[in-house]
């Protein structure tokens, strides 16, 4: 019998009633005993009273993994805000409450799909609706709700620039030496020069790009392309919990992302995981034998290391 894998943890209350209001608009039908049941494409969660929460699904590690790590999770998070950042870039604190632009990204650490950017700049009277209808860290929504907002977002009159980085061209970059960190230098430039070009220097406080690089570096990368940063850039990271236009931000990369993978696995005619786990290496290996080895130029990041890992299930 073909038995789905299933993690069974105890959780505090407090937790679980956090992790309803998360899963919120993925929720199904309440068995008996049940506080709720939600579905997720990792897996499905039932939450009992008893404080007893079973995560059932083929990916059940990605959806557990939010809520057993947490503790880690906050532990690191004390001992990174108690860290001063390393360089002189990052933003003053007073720019978030006023109209700023904010830069992230997302699909850089998914073997398959492609990389998008967006940036997009908030009017400082525009904090409080985006706060209003939810906008918040997307790491903290599922990606329902994420998909919800991008669309909740776009319908308001915002200015924004979405850049998507389709396997193909990311692959030649690749080939021709760039690495990932001066593509995704090259596309936050691009996507903050078209808001710029919108609403002009003189509109926004500041810029804030979620840091995934030193400051040095990001002007390294788009200098070696003869391009300036605009004029005040900021760094920071986690700056998608400072930052309502990065969260905002991040939502649309992410809702963009999560499209592009929907159409290729419609073009590939398998459905393709997220992220970089053994389990996209089966995938992989299901795609070589039924469709060739030379797809995965047009779906994947194909340098990632997944692609030799993939052998193992050939
Ligand atoms: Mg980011």
């Amino acid at each position: 019998m073909f038995v789905l894998p299933q993690e069974i943890h105890v959780f505090s209350k407090e937790k679980i009633n956090k992790m309803k209001n998360f899963y919120k608009d993925s929720i199904i039908d309440i068995p008996q005993g049940a506080v709720f049941r939600a579905k997720t494409s990792n897996a499905v969660i039932t939450a009992y009273r008893s404080g007893k929460v079973m995560f059932q699904g083929k990916s059940v590690e990605f959806e557990s993994i939010k809520w057993v790590d947490e503790v880690i999770g906050s532990a690191n998070k004390t001992n990174t805000a108690a860290k001063k950042p390393k360089h002189n870039f990052a933003p003053p604190s007073t720019i978030f409450t006023m109209s700023h632009i904010g830069s992230d990204e997302a699909g850089t650490g998914d073997y398959f799909g492609p990389v998008t950017v967006a940036s997009v700049y908030v009017k400082q009277e525009q904090i409080a609706k985006l706060k209003e209808i939810g906008v918040q860290d997307s790491k903290n929504l599922t990606d329902t709700t994420i998909r919800r907002l991008s669309k909740e977002i776009v319908d308001l009159d915002i200015t924004y620039s979405l850049l998507v980085l389709r396997n193909p061209k990311y692959n030649t970059l690749k080939t021709r030496g760039w690495s990932q960190g001066k593509m995704k230098a090259m596309l936050h430039h691009h996507a903050i020069g078209n808001v710029i070009k919108n609403v002009g220097h003189d509109s926004y406080e500041g810029i804030v790009i979620d840091q995934f690089c030193e400051p040095g570096l990001y002007n390294k990368y788009i200098g070696g392309e003869n391009e300036k940063s605009a004029p005040r850039t900021y760094f920071i990271t986690k700056a998608e919990s400072h930052s309502i236009a990065v969260a905002a931000a991040s939502i649309i990369a992410r809702t963009s992302f999560l499209k592009e993978m929907d159409k290729l696995s419609k073009e590939i005619g398998i459905t393709i995981p997220k992220g970089a786990s053994q389990h996209v290496d089966k995938a992989i290996a299901k795609i070589i034998k039924e469709k060739g080895h030379k797809v995965l130029d047009s779906c994947a990041k194909t340098h990632f290391v997944n692609t030799k890992k993939a052998e193992a299930y050939l």
